[in-house]
């Protein structure tokens, strides 16, 4: 009765909506959306550089606010989904209700507790610590990092890698709580299931946009199959036995706690003659170069594009430098405090060619920012989530010999023979990280479907693994484990396919720009430093933020409407005939 009644108020109401009414409502929820994101931004920027009681308990306060009127909003948009909307109104109405990544259920002790548990998970994973028996201290995953990254003792590498998967023995229960309450916000918002809510925000059918994925692995998969091989009988050369000739490397040997990045294992997997000839550590440092010296360059290189000098008040408000009287978050992020002009960099800077990489890397986002910064506010972000990781890491694929020739730090490119080791060392990031980065939402949307019971969620995760990566777990992994736990973005509740993306489209931007520019060579040697029609052509894509699908964005840089993995293949080209080289005679695939 009570039911009936309800239904048939909510209908009349909708009934009774109009055009004006959802232009309205979009206007009220940008304007009060812009406050409130502009407010979060003041108060997360005093928590990352001023670490303390108060300035956390403030940011999570107006934190809070936000995700509240967020979900408040997605769930108010539902009322007009029977309005017919010009497509720019309908587009915000989607944006609005994609927003979130948690959708809580309406039952407010439902709601309540998902809260709590998202928060729970979020802090048994940032307090996990492994503690050894005896004496030795606990470890963080600072602590285990270093460890992984710099040990080639097997049985102390065994070690911090069982230990760190301890730190999720306790999170099984609360996660598939956690699922099945969120699930149920998802369907309150017309979602199949959390998964789906994800999947939808990629401007296709959610199944569609799946097989889209498994389409682009299988383009790239012959290239890791081939690096798979290839670092496996090195580590056999090191480590004996331990490591199989032709079955899954071991987990806990290629450099990295969740073996997603391989480049610390580049000592052991070197060509003999891949040294460049040049350390640009070695180069910044003998020039004098200071932090302020660090983020110039970074901007020279955007203004030989084209683009615009960073504002003043981005000098004035930017950390560079880590201080030495209080805690910050050092970890390199781009800001964009007022969704307009307050842009501003927080990292604490080392002089070393790693960080003339990030910088490069972080600046995309500013500049991506600035460049969207005319649209509407809902439409104020990259076209789809890959974008803005993307760009960033399209530039610095320009960082390349013949750029650091222009810029006097060497005097000539190396002969592309020495480029073997440049290309061995990013593909240990690049192409290692690829099937990583798909497996991650391939098991939770599995998870979130129902296709994995609770009682399965370990013993499917290293079929996952298995079969993308190649890798098996060091000692036998049985159901009391939950080792998708040891993974931040997993407990964090953070969609991780917008990495695989990233990884994907930086390679796909990087040969259209490169097009563009009119460089003849290997593309792995292509610079668009200095190219002004290049800068035009990305600008005009990174201007339209998410105001149309992403297919419209990537076809305006590329003309090409689908993501093609092929760019990555003539990137490495050079690469994947020098490992045919190398593994003649010896098994590949596992
Ligand atoms: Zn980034």
């Amino acid at each position: 009765m009570r039911w009936t009644a309800l239904l048939a108020v909510v209908a009349a109401s909708a009934a009774a909506q109009t055009v004006a009414d959802a232009k309205k409502f979009l206007d009220d929820a940008e304007t009060r959306l812009l406050a409130l994101t502009t407010e979060a931004s003041h108060a997360d920027w005093i928590r990352e550089n001023f670490i303390t009681y108060d300035s956390e308990t403030l940011s999570a306060a107006v934190d809070e606010r936000q995700i509240a009127e967020g979900v408040r909003l997605a769930k108010a948009a539902v009322r007009f989904d029977h309005v017919k909307l010009p497509p720019d109104m309908a587009r915000k109405m989607m944006l609005l209700k994609l927003g979130l990544t948690l959708a809580a259920p309406s039952d407010a002790a439902e709601s309540a507790e998902v809260t709590q548990l998202a928060a729970k998970l979020d802090g048994l994973y940032g307090k996990g610590k492994y503690c050894p028996d005896d004496k030795k201290p606990c470890m963080d995953i600072e602590a285990i990092t270093r460890v992984m990254a710099t040990s080639t003792d097997p049985k102390e590498l065994l070690d911090a890698w069982t230990g760190w998967h301890t730190i999720s023995l306790g999170m099984r229960r609360d996660f598939s709580r956690f699922v099945t309450l969120s699930n149920k916000g998802a369907r309150e918002l017309g979602f199949k299931d959390t998964g789906a809510m994800w999947r939808a925000k990629y401007d296709m059918p959610p199944d569609d946009f799946a097989k889209e994925l498994d389409r682009l692995w299988e383009q790239v998969r012959p290239l890791y199959n081939s690096l798979h091989a290839y670092v496996r009988w090195k580590l056999r050369e090191k480590y004996g036995d331990t490591v199989p000739a032709n079955g899954p490397i071991p987990a806990h040997l290629l450099g990295n706690i969740w073996a997603q990045d391989w480049t610390n294992i580049y000592k052991l997997v070197a060509p003999a003659d891949a040294d460049p000839g040049y350390d640009l550590t070695e180069i910044l440092k003998s020039r004098n170069t200071d932090h302020l010296g660090m983020v110039h360059y970074g901007e020279n290189f955007f203004k030989s594009l084209g683009f615009a000098t960073l504002p003043s008040t981005f000098w004035e408000r930017s950390l560079f430098v880590k201080p030495h009287d209080r805690d910050v978050v050092c970890h390199a992020s781009a800001w964009d405090i007022d969704s307009v002009e307050d842009l501003r960099l927080k990292m604490c800077i080392d002089i070393t060619g790693e960080d003339f990489y990030t910088i490069h890397h972080e600046l995309g986002h500013n500049f991506y920012q600035r460049a969207y910064d005319k649209q509407p506010f809902l439409f104020r972000d990259s076209a789809n989530d890959g974008f803005h990781e993307a760009i960033g890491d399209t530039i610095a694929l320009s960082i390349t010999p013949a750029y650091l020739v222009k810029l006097g730090f060497i005097s000539k490119e190396p002969d592309a023979s020495k480029d073997i080791g440049l290309l061995l060392n990013r593909a240990l990031e690049k192409i290692a990280f690829l099937p990583f980065g798909l497996l991650i939402d391939e098991w939770r949307w599995k998870v979130f479907s129902g296709e994995i019971p609770a009682e399965k969620y370990n013993e499917a995760w290293w079929q996952l693994r298995l079969k993308y990566q190649g890798v098996a777990p060091p000692s036998s992994r049985g159901d009391e484990f939950f080792d998708p736990g040891a993974k931040y973005h997993v407990p964090a509740n953070v969609p991780y396919t917008r990495y695989f993306l990233a990884d994907i489209l930086q390679f796909q931007f990087h040969r259209a720009l490169s097009q563009i520019a009119g460089c003849k060579e290997p593309l792995n040697r292509c610079s668009i430093y200095q190219n002004q029609e290049a800068g035009r052509r990305l600008n005009a894509m990174l201007e339209m933020g998410v105001s149309k699908p992403w297919q419209d964005a990537l076809y305006t840089l590329t003309g090409q409407r689908q993501m093609d993995a092929t760019a990555i293949r003539d990137y490495f080209a050079p690469l994947q005939k020098w490992l045919d080289q190398q593994n003649r005679g010896k098994p590949v695939g596992w």
